[in-house]
């Protein structure tokens, strides 16, 4: 994530009298996950842009995977993630047809 999309942003196209609905449309795209998802600015900020450290290969894109590759790219690897499924989260996963998440299920 690079960008965080705020509220704030839609003042000039959204009118006043519309701000219910911006707020309607802003929470349910927060909440399922479709906006401001991902590595947040904070962390993003500190992985180097040009690796130093050499490479390595995760296998499994597990919350394992996901954390270990995160912070071997703070130290300073390019890492390549090898994952078998079509998807990442290993035994999570969020269904986005309700406010809930299914850890350990899959
Ligand atoms: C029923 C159940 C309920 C749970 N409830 C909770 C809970 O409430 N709270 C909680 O904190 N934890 C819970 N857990 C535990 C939690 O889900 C796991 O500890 C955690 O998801 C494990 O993460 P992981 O990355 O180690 O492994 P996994 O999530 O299993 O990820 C491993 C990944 O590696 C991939 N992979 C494996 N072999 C290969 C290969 N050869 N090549 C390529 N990819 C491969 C798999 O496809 C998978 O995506 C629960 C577990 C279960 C089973």
């Amino acid at each position: 994530m690079s960008i965080s999309v705020m509220k704030d942003m839609f003042g000039d196209v959204i009118p006043k009298r519309d701000s219910g609905l911006l707020d309607c449309a802003y929470n349910y795209l927060l909440s399922y996950g479709y906006i401001n998802f991902g590595v947040a600015l904070a962390i993003k900020s500190r992985i180097p842009i040009e690796p130093s450290k050499g490479r390595a290969i995760f296998i499994g894109a597990g919350l394992l995977g996901l954390v270990a590759t995160m912070q071997l790219m703070l130290f300073g690897f390019e890492v390549i993630v090898l994952e078998g499924r079509k998807r990442a989260g290993g035994r999570v996963c969020t269904k986005k047809d309700g406010r809930r998440e299914q850890g350990g299920s899959y």
